[in-house]
């Protein structure tokens, strides 16, 4: 059975990208197949596994809004992975897509076509709340949120449990809200841990452990095309790898993940 992971968050920045990408060579490295979809319009996902938006014939958009088979815009993407892109077509997908009855299924439809070819899918949304976001919760099983452990994180996290709420009641009931996961995570300064503490009492979210340290591996990983995980023995690295090895303990077995606390 395929298991489909949203990761979701209206704020730019918070390393849903960083998240998908390095998640996703951790649990290809566990010997899962895993399938990684592009869903933000400036394709960052895409670029930073090595493919040019600008050079792709055919994206996720295709499958959204034309009637392209999904195996038709699969690539390849290194470290086992494989890529549904994005191209900057899918900024107009959103217009696109409203015109569409079912539109909030229209991703769902589409990758019930290859779930017999992987384990995992994980799905990296834009920094909206709009029907490309929505498409996401809607075929998804759970959700994570990367929230950046800086002042003002919670700005805005109201509304993604909102949105969270509405997609139960409407379109995925049985959709799971794993937790809040730190990002860029400073153990030096007691800032970061205040921050999170602040946001699980002023909401009903768990924050996952273990976070995720800010190191500079990120930003050199992305522009070699690669991810984290790739490179020298890293902290952000072996970060991915546990959260990987705790999901799919409770995908498989059901072990609760880990919280901080
Ligand atoms: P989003 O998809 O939420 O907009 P990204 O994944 O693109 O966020 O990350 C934003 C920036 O932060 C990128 O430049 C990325 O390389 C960097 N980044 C992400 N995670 C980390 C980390 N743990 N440490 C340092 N830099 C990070
Ligand atoms: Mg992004």
């Amino acid at each position: 059975m395929t298991t489909v992971l949203a990761v979701a968050n209206q704020k730019g920045g918070v390393a849903k990208t960083t998240t998908v990408a390095s998640l996703g060579a951790a649990l290809s490295a566990l010997g899962q197949r895993v399938l990684l979809v592009d869903l933000d319009p400036q394709g960052c996902l895409t670029f930073s596994l090595g493919h040019n938006p600008d050079r792709l014939d055919k994206s996720v958009h295709d499958v959204l809004v034309g009637d392209t088979k999904v195996r038709e815009v699969l690539i390849e993407a290194g470290e086992g992975l494989t890529l549904m892109p994005a191209t900057i077509d899918l900024a107009g997908a959103e217009a696109m897509l409203l015109m569409k009855p079912g539109r909030e299924y229209t991703l769902k439809r589409a990758l019930a076509t290859v779930a017999d070819d992987f384990d995992v899918v994980i799905v990296d949304c834009p920094p909206s709340l709009g029907v490309l976001t929505l498409n996401g919760l809607t075929a998804a099983d759970s959700v994570l949120v990367p929230l950046q452990c800086e002042t003002l994180a919670h700005r805005g996290v109201g509304q993604l449990l909102r949105t969270v709420d509405e997609i139960k009641q409407i379109t995925n009931p049985d959709l799971d809200l794993l937790g809040a996961l730190p990002t860029l995570y400073d153990s030096r300064t007691t800032h970061s841990r205040d921050v999170l503490a602040d946001v699980s009492d002023r909401y009903d979210l768990p924050v996952l452990a273990p976070p995720i340290p800010r190191t500079v591996r990120f930003a050199e990983a992305s522009a070699s095309g690669s991810t984290v995980l790739a490179g020298r023995k890293n902290k952000g690295a072996d970060a991915y790898r546990e959260l990987a090895e705790n999901l799919l303990a409770s995908w498989t077995k059901g072990t609760p993940l880990p919280t901080l606390d």
